[in-house]
């Protein structure tokens, strides 16, 4: 079969005669349709990764079919060989307290699909191990695969979303507009949330966003010296919103946050920040005077997949967009350069 393989930092090579992986007794074989392109997956190529040693074989967001099924395998019900179906990437133990209690994404044995020791799926076919068949959902019949494989991220936005929880009539502020922040801006929306507004240190990407949910929000501006503070609360009277999602991996943008929050707001910080360098300067009085309440959100749950796999069905037409770009197999070193230009939003790879 056809897979590709990073071969190093930066390096990318499509094999055509790599051996289909094989079957475990407990496990299942996805013939891979779509399998998105996530930040982590740009990351690991960029820059390595511990996890991902060359020549690997990156990939952890994928719809296919299921081709075959071990005989000791157990399917989520309603599963079977011939479905079309997603393959949740945060892989869990299914036993510990917060898997028991539903919080999945919070495994304390949790591990990614697609890094080692599970081989990903930027390939004809593809591996499902025995851990990963619980993560194995039924596809609408009606929803495309490419727009599938968003179900991973998404479902995470979700998590982001249901923590803010905005309410009929709550402003609302997106800092980062790459796919989460442009779905989050759908779905508070969809929520009912009054206003909408988005910002982004890059003019690239926030025309990039705008292009693809600019009909769904009210307003977005490029984060200049201030961070974009000043353009929010010049449009709410001085202020602020009620609910901030800080959707990008920046110290200024959760700092921004806390300034852009109205008297008793809830603000998300929904992206983590590089391993190496996590502590952050924030004016804790902010969170003091104003009462704010600060919630992380991280993963996402298997109801929570469950709930994205009906949504991105019902509302195609304004998820879609945000998929901007489609790729081959053998094209999949353009794909990661479009990443790095920034010109797109959300990449999928066609195997
Ligand atoms: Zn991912
Ligand atoms: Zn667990």
């Amino acid at each position: 079969m056809r897979a590709a393989f990073m071969t190093g930092v930066d390096a990318v090579e499509v094999r055509e005669d790599v051996a289909p992986p094989e079957l475990d007794p407990a496990g299942a074989v996805l013939r891979v349709e779509a399998c998105g392109i996530c930040g982590t997956d740009a990351r690991t190529f960029f820059n390595g990764d511990p996890k991902a040693p060359p020549p690997w074989q990156l990939g952890h967001e994928p719809v296919g079919v299921l081709e075959s099924v071990g005989p000791d395998a157990v399917l989520p019900s309603g599963i079977s060989v011939g479905d079309r179906v997603f393959l949740g990437s945060i892989l869990t133990c299914g036993t510990c307290r917060w898997c028991v209690e539903g919080f999945q994404n919070l495994c304390e044995h949790h591990l990614l699909y697609g890094y080692d020791p599970y081989p990903g799926a930027y390939a004809e076919f593809a591996a499902v191990p025995p851990i990963a068949t619980k993560n194995l959902i039924g596809l609408p019949p009606e929803l495309p695969s490419d727009l599938a494989t968003v179900a991973d991220p998404f479902a995470c936005a979700l998590n982001g979303i249901e923590q803010l929880d905005v309410r009929l009539g709550d402003g609302v502020m997106i800092v980062g507009t790459g796919p989460i922040g442009c779905w989050q801006a759908v779905m508070a929306r969809d929520r009912g949330a009054g206003r909408v507004y988005m910002t982004d240190v890059s003019s690239e990407r926030l025309k990039v966003a705008t292009d693809a949910v600019g009909h769904l929000i009210d307003d977005a501006w490029v984060a200049g010296d201030d961070n974009g503070v000043g353009e929010l609360l010049s449009r709410t009277d001085g202020d602020g919103v009620e609910r901030v999602s800080v959707a990008a991996p920046a110290k200024a943008g959760q700092q921004a946050a806390l300034e852009m929050a109205a008297k008793r707001a809830k603000i998300v910080y929904f992206a983590g920040l590089p391993k190496h360098d996590p502590v952050s300067p924030l004016d804790m009085n902010e969170l003091h005077y104003k009462e704010l309440s600060i919630l992380g959100a991280y993963g996402a749950t298997h109801r929570q997949y469950r709930i994205t796999m009906d949504y991105l069905d019902r509302r195609q037409d304004d998820l879609a967009r945000v998929v901007t770009h489609r790729f081959p197999l053998d094209r999949i070193a353009e794909a990661f350069e479009t990443i790095r230009s920034g010109t797109g939003l959300k990449m999928v790879i066609l195997p």
